[in-house]
Order: structure tokens, then sequence, then C-alpha cells
């Protein structure tokens, strides 16, 4: 099932968005964000692992999004999820939700829609006040769901809510507690998400699929790759042709390619807080790019390229990813 609804209607919050909470437990959101450019490019960042009240070099990664971000005129930007630290929002008033977003984020080119997922800590607050329709009326450029969909013409976007995939917050929570109301029984909620997914990406005809999660299916971070994303949901990627998996979680900059696949494994969870030399160094296969510092991604898509770019701290630039497709004829 899918409900259509475009963020710049007004309407949608109170129809689509609502009609959703009442009646479907996981079913995949379509949103649209056509491009605007008369080239029909997209472009936007995407950061991970943020919301530290602008502690950690927040607010310089944030700085420079906004420099970076009025360079390439971006679209939106692309949230990986643990947004808000250590425990998500406690409530729709929650300060946290000022301190780490609307006054982090203040540069004018960041003044775009932000489409984020939630991660692992997120989870650990009142969910339901993350997901609240109530925050875009503090900000409006606030839009957290669990799973949905992102149209923009040359490129679909599949947002997945990964937290409840990962075994060991339901069996070894040690001393947090995870707010999991409308997530069980978690096998439906899970093999329903799942299905959704590959339907969607299926029947999707976009030159680009991408898939946004907050955890790792590839890393040697801190967390290391996550076997239960390696056994659930990548097979779904690999038979739905996806371009591209974007994550956070590990907090680094990171790309690894795949012997078994077309899926180029990137991830953006700089955002604030690092964990220097943290790495895996006995399994670096396929890894084309690590840095265990702070920073986030940009990328900018057309019909026939996807440039992505990873950018530290200062705003340098770290590393350069670009792929290709061939350009599509239409027929005479
Ligand atoms: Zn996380």
């Amino acid at each position: 099932m899918a409900i259509r609804c475009k963020p710049s209607d007004p309407l949608w919050l109170f129809t689509g968005l609502f009609t959703w909470f009442l009646h479907v437990s996981v079913a995949l959101v379509r949103l649209e964000h056509p491009a605007v450019k008369s080239d029909g490019s997209i472009s936007l960042l995407v950061v991970g692992d943020w919301g530290r009240r602008s502690l950690y070099n927040q607010s310089e990664v944030a700085f420079q999004m906004g420099k970076i971000g009025e360079r390439m005129e971006i679209d939106f930007v692309i949230s990986t999820g643990d947004n808000f630290y250590d425990d998500g929002l406690r409530s729709i008033d929650d300060p946290a939700f000022h301190e780490s977003f609307s006054r982090v984020y203040t540069a004018r080119s960041l003044q775009k829609q932000w489409y984020s997922v939630l991660g692992n800590h997120d989870y650990r607050g009142d969910v339901a006040a993350q997901l609240s329709p109530a925050l875009r009326r503090i900000d409006e450029r606030w839009l957290c769901l669990r799973s949905f969909i992102l149209q923009t013409g040359i490129a679909e976007f599949f947002f997945v809510d990964t937290t409840p995939f990962v075994d060991k917050y339901f069996r070894k929570p040690n001393k947090h507690v995870y707010d999991w109301r409308g997530v069980l029984p978690r096998e439906d909620y899970l093999s329903k998400l799942l299905k959704d997914l590959d339907l969607a990406l299926r029947s999707s005809q976009a030159r680009w699929k991408v898939v946004v999660g907050h955890h790792t299916i590839r890393s040697i971070g801190h967390h290391r790759s996550t076997k239960e994303l390696g056994n659930l949901l990548l097979p779904i990627l690999k038979a739905n042709t996806v371009d591209m998996y974007i994550n956070g979680h590990d907090h680094c900059l990171q790309h690894v390619s795949s012997r078994s696949s077309r899926i180029q494994f990137l991830t953006s969870g700089g955002g604030s807080k690092a964990w220097k030399g943290d790495t895996d160094i006995f399994n670096k296969d396929r890894v084309k790019f690590y840095y265990d510092g702070q920073g986030f991604m940009s990328m900018r898509l057309t019909e026939t390229d996807m440039n992505v770019v990873f950018h530290d701290v200062l705003g340098d630039n770290l590393y350069h990813l670009n792929l290709t497709k061939p350009q599509q004829h239409s027929a005479v």
C-alpha cells in the first residue's frame, strides 16, 4: 500500500500521514520532491548521528554543510538517524529539538526539507514524539517517518526503519529501554516491511534506486556490519538492482563496494561525535575509503551520473565517488 502526498502540501499532514498512523503499521508512505532545476538534477546532503546540542563539533559540521549546501544549491537533506542523543526525544516539547536541530542547522541553504529515519538512540526516547507532525509546526523542515519512499524524478530513495531488525536491542537491552510501540509483534512488522520494500523496489522505474537506513550493512567501523540486515535486507537490495545503500550508526565516513553485486555501501555518520581509531583492520575487503572523523556527504544526481563527495569538519573534500549510467534514448 502506498499513500501519495507532497510535503509541500499542508493537507498531507492531516490526511495522508494521519490516515497512515491510524490504519497502517508499516506501509510505505510515498512522498514527492520533484526536481526544480532546469537540468533535472537533484543535489542533497546526507548527515547522521548528530543531535548533541551543538557539542562534539556538531556546529562546525553544520556550518560546513551550510557552505557546501549553498554552493550546490541543495534540494533537501537526508538524516541517517540517531537524530537526538542519548535517548531520542522525551516528548514533542523536548528542548533538544531546538538545541540539537533548529538552532544548529541555521544556514540559509539548510532551510530545506529534511528527510530522516530513526536510529537506535531515537528508539530509546518517545518515538511517537519524533514522528509527530506536531514537530513540523515547530520547524517545518522536520520530517521523520519509520519507512517511506521519496520520489524525485530521476531517483527514488527508499527509507528503511532498521533498528527493529537488530536482535540485541530485544534480547540484551542492558540498561536501555526501547520504545517498541508500533513495532510489535516484531516478526510481523519486519516481514511486512520487507515485503512492501521488495514490491516498491520491483515496481520502481527510477534511474537511480537508493536505500537509506540507520544501521550498517557493510562496515569496518565500531559497530561493524549488521548481520541481520545482511541476512534479511541485502538479498532484497541485490534482487532489485539497488545502486546504493546509505547508513549512519558508525560515526565515520566510509565507502565499501561489493564482490557480489553493484551496490555501493556508504556510511555518513559523522555529524558530531566520532570515534578515532576504532576500525576492523582485518576486514578491509572492498573498502574504498574510511575516515574516522567528523563530516558529511554530498550527492548530485543526473540521469546519467551520481557524484558523491565526503567532506570533513573543515569542509575539505576527502573522497569522490562517481557512478555512471548510459543515456536513455526515447523511441522515435
Ligand atoms: Zn546508531
